[in-house]
This record gives C-alpha cells, sequence and structure tokens, in this order.
C-alpha cells in the first residue's frame, strides 16, 4: 500500500452542484472535506446552466404561494411518466427536495426563488407554470478571489474568456459560487483544480480512498467516511458513446470541452460497479455552430424544422429533450427553415452566433427562393415547398393539423401566449443546420435510495457513493421538467453525505 498524500473524511470528485452541495453537506457536518476537480474551473456543465432546479414540495415554492406544487402532485406526476415499477429511487428523490433545500437555505451564502418553467409532459401532476426553483443571482465581489474558480457561461468560455466583471453570476455561475461560497466558509473544505480522479483504492473491500492525477503529479487521498463520484456523464468521450450507441455526438454536447469523459463511471466499474441506461443522454436540438460545436435551441417562436427529404417530422416547439429524440430518430441532415422577418434564428440559442458568421462559414445558408434554398441544403425542391405552403396554412389558421405545435401550455410559453406558427414567407429565407446536442449523458453507476453505488449483485459498494450524471437516472429515458439533471444530483448528493454519517 502506498503513502496517502492527504487525508479527508469525505472525498468527492467533480465539482457540479451535486458534488458541491454534497461537499458542503459534508463539511458543515464537521468532516474534513475535499473537492477534486479535473479542470481549472469549477462547476462543469451546471455553471453553464439556467440552475433551474426541480425540487418538489419546498419552503421556496411554498413561499411563493405556488399552491400545485405538492410532494403529491410530483409523485402522481412521476408515475405518470415513469409508471408505476420499482419507485424507491424516486421516493427516495421526493423525500430529499425538501430537506436538502432546507438544508442549503439555513446557510446565510445561499437562496433560491421560485421561476415559471412548465413542466415537459401534460399528464397528472403538472402544475400550471412550474414547481422549479433557482438561485438568486450573486454580486462577484461576495465571492472574492472564488468568482475566478468558477466556469463562465458557455459562450465566454467556448471563447476563451472569462466573466463580464460588470455582471454579478447568475443562473448556474450563481448555484456554483454560492455553493463554493458556503463550502469555502466551512473552513474544513479543500479545493482541488487540475486533479483527476484516476482510480479508487479499495481495501477489504471497501472504498477507502481515491488516486488522482493532479498538475504536480498522482496523488493518493484517503477518504476515511466516503468516496463521492459527482463527475459528470461521459458526453464528451466520442469512443464511449459509439460504444453505447449515444445519439448526436461529443462535438455537438453541451459539456465543456472534453471534462466529462466518464472518468468517474470507468473507474467505479474497475472497482466492481453496476452500470445501467447507457444509452441515455438529456438530449436537445443543437444549431450547429461554425466551430463545429452546437448551440443548445429551445423555445421556437417560429420557423419550421425539416429532414433530409424536405419534410415536418414533429412538433418544434416539444420540450427539448423530446424534440431531440424526434431529431434523432428523422432522416438527416436537419434544417430550421425561417424567413427575412426574423434573420436570427426564431428561438432561445445558446451560445448564439452572429447570422453573418454563420453565412459565411456555410452552417447557414441564404436564399431569395425556397427552391433556390433547397438546391442548397441538398433536399427536393417541390418537397420543401410544400411543406412550408402546408405549414402556412396552419400558421394562417393559428392550428397545427399535423404535429399539433402550440397547442400545450409549454409551447406557448415562448410564444407571448399564441400557438407560435408564423408563416415562412418573406424572402430572402434562411437554412440553420441542426444537430442532436445533449445536456449530459445519464446513464451510469446504479445506485441505491443513499446512493450507493451498487455491485453487479445489487450489493452496495461499502465506501463508494455516487450523483448527478455519473449515475443511471432514475428518470430513464423521461425528462418530466426544467430543472430535473441538477435537483437529482444535489438530491443523491445530499442522501450519500448523509447516510456516510449514519
Ligand atoms: P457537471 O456539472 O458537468 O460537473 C462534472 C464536473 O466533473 C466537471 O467540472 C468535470 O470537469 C469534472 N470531472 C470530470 N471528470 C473528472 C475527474 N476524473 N476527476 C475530477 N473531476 C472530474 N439542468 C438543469 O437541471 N436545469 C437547468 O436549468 C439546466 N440548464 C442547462 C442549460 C445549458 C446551457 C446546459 C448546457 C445544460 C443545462 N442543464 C440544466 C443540464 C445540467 O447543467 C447538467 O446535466 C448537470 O449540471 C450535470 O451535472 P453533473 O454534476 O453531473 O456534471
Amino acid at each position: 500500500m502506498g503513502e496517502w498524500t492527504d487525508e479527508y473524511d469525505v472525498v468527492v470528485a467533480g465539482s457540479g452542484a451535486g458534488a458541491l452541495a454534497g461537499a458542503l453537506a459534508a463539511a458543515a457536518g464537521g468532516r474534513r472535506t475535499a473537492v477534486l476537480e479535473k479542470t481549472g474551473l469549477l462547476g462543469g456543465t451546471t455553471a453553464y446552466s439556467g440552475a433551474s432546479i426541480w425540487l418538489p414540495g419546498t419552503r421556496v415554492q411554498e413561499r411563493a404561494g405556488v399552491g400545485d406544487d405538492t410532494t403529491e402532485s410530483a409523485r402522481a406526476y412521476l408515475t405518470a411518466l415513469l409508471g408505476d415499477g420499482p419507485a424507491a429511487l424516486r421516493e427516495a428523490f421526493l423525500e430529499a427536495a425538501p430537506q436538502v433545500v432546507e438544508f442549503l437555505e439555513g446557510d446565510p451564502d445561499i437562496e433560491f426563488e421560485w421561476q415559471a418553467f412548465p413542466e415537459y409532459y401534460d399528464a397528472p401532476g403538472r402544475t400550471a407554470m412550474g414547481r422549479s426553483i433557482v438561485p438568486l443571482p450573486v454580486p462577484a465581489e461576495r465571492l472574492g478571489e472564488l468568482a475566478a474558480l468558477v466556469r463562465p457561461p458557455v459562450d465566454r468560455d467556448r471563447a476563451g474568456l472569462s466573466h463580464d466583471p460588470s455582471e454579478p453570476l447568475v443562473q448556474g455561475r450563481a448555484l456554483i459560487g454560492r455553493l463554493l461560497l458556503a463550502f469555502a466558509n466551512t473552513g474544513r473544505g479543500d479545493v482541488r483544480t487540475r486533479t483527476a480522479l484516476t482510480s479508487l483504492i479499495v481495501e477489504d473491500g471497501r472504498v477507502v480512498g481515491v488516486a488522482a492525477e493532479s498538475a504536480d503529479g498522482p496523488v493518493r487521498l484517503r477518504a476515511r467516511h466516503g468516496v463521492l463520484l459527482a463527475a459528470g456523464g461521459f458526453e464528451s468521450s466520442a469512443g464511449l458513446r459509439a460504444e453505447r450507441a449515444v445519439a448526436g455526438s461529443a462535438e455537438w454536447t453541451m459539456g465543456p470541452d472534453g471534462a466529462n469523459t466518464g472518468d468517474a463511471i470507468t473507474a467505479a466499474v474497475a472497482a466492481g460497479a453496476a452500470t445501467g441506461n447507457l444509452n441515455e443522454a438529456w438530449f436537445c436540438p443543437g444549431i450547429l455552430n461554425p466551430d463545429g460545436r452546437a448551440a443548445f435551441t429551445l423555445g421556437f417562436h417560429g420557423g419550421l424544422i425539416v429532414d433530409g427529404t424536405g419534410l415536418r417530422f414533429a412538433n418544434e416547439s416539444l420540450p427539448y429533450d423530446r424534440m431531440g429524440r424526434e431529431m434523432a430518430a428523422a432522416r438527416g441532415p436537419l434544417h430550421l427553415i425561417f424567413d427575412a422577418k426574423t434573420e436570427a434564428a426564431p428561438a432561445i440559442v445558446i451560445p448564439a452566433v452572429a447570422p453573418e458568421e454563420h453565412l459565411a462559414a456555410g452552417t447557414w445558408v441564404k436564399a431569395d427562393t425556397l427552391d433556390e434554398l433547397a438546391a442548397k441544403i441538398g433536399v427536393p425542391g417541390t418537397a420543401l415547398a410544400s411543406t412550408v405552403e402546408r405549414f402556412n396554412g396552419f400558421a394562417a389558421k393559428g392550428v397545427d393539423e399535423d404535429f399539433h405545435r402550440g397547442e400545450d401550455l409549454y409551447d406557448r410559453f415562448f410564444t407571448g401566449g399564441g400557438p407560435g406558427l408564423v408563416a415562412v414567407d418573406e424572402g430572402p429565407f434562411y437554412a440553420a443546420r441542426m444537430v442532436v446536442s445533449d445536456l449530459g449523458t445519464k446513464g451510469g453507476l446504479r445506485i441505491d435510495p443513499d446512493a450507493r453505488v451498487l455491485d453487479a449483485a445489487d450489493r452496495p459498494i461499502p465506501g463508494l457513493y455516487a450523483a448527478g450524471n455519473t449515475t443511471a437516472s432514475f428518470t430513464g429515458p423521461v425528462y418530466p421538467g426544467p430543472g430535473v439533471p441538477i435537483a437529482t444530483g444535489m438530491a443523491f448528493a445530499y442522501r450519500a453525505v448523509r447516510h456516510m454519517a449514519s
């Protein structure tokens, strides 16, 4: 056995919301805790996010008077979506939701508010305007030197820029910033950036520490109470994606460049862990950007999407994971067609690139007629013309007879209340190349309700816990509503740390 480089009670791999919530719970509970982050910045994909958090039945919704949010309505909703089958993880999540929020808001640096954002399915238990909560923005000055450690928004990060010094940290940056500040203020936490977990150290069947590669060379860190793996999924590994047949590509994922390559999953599997859901991700439509990466695209308020034959194939306004899945099943190449009325893509695009840059790069094309546009994107001109004509007829009537776009309250949330069917009839016309993107994979380590990692015989591996996209999400192929990825990560990390103490 080698020497320990350092000794902790709890070692957490990763620094997204689950990781930091778990680390804070451990440190606030009096335990010396290390956060290991592979890159130089904290927060991973969580930092890019809108930080909607789908934690039902908490004091935050109660404060806001969101009367249709209760644990019971959330249970009914999840049951309608996921079925009556084994529900132990679902129940553990529902139980932890109010508890983790109460714990976090007990810290003076953490505060949430409710934010309207409808859930993604018309099913029993659905709320009228959503039940997600978000962190309040935080001024960078409040974080002091820690602010520079928080990963900037995706547009700036991909451009190699840090935070805009004139702006407070908002959304995912506020969540990571607040959790980091609270963790640092416990005085019992170490943050070790540029330190990548490489393997787990097992003694007599128990995980007792981790081996990691740091900027100064290899380290061995002891974890007396447990190791929490919350190091994202494998969305940035082309090899693992291909092996597990995950739609989309490592280039088109929204995860930070090269960060989430499944290291924690691989390390745990080497220690005997079982996996599940390995072909799953939180999918979304992506506009292909000139740099070859994708931009998360949601909330369409115009345009239509056609497949390689020039036909529509789905309701473009579907919640993004559902539209991403439709796109994965469609025959490519896929294009968003819009016209001179908007020029920019009629949707929320993160990160958006200027139309001129797209046109120069050829990721968008422009033409005076639909026929010319069809020729430029390689689809039959007659098919595109009749698709657009039919769609324009629906726009005139305000009813999409083919795919029911604009009928669900989610669709209308982004269109100012109307159906969002806008005729494409004013040249020049545009076609933007669309690809299947994702907000992270969600297949990985199988866990029990206390987030203990299970082996192939369903036995917990002592000392080993996991949360977030490192695990096989209990939601399987379903994305129930805004904030489920982050919420489930936080709830199971919290349960893990609580279990370590027991
Ligand atoms: P991450 O947050 O990606 O964190 C993983 C971290 O682990 C990374 O920092 C990575 O560098 C590190 N790591 C990887 N390997 C190692 C290793 N070997 N050792 C140490 N560290 C390692 N979800 C929501 O719930 N609500 C939203 O509002 C929302 N909005 C989104 C908006 C955008 C634009 C995007 C891109 C995503 C959004 N998502 C949202 C999705 C959500 O952000 C992610 O799915 C979720 O945050 C993943 O959390 P995680 O902790 O599993 O991984």
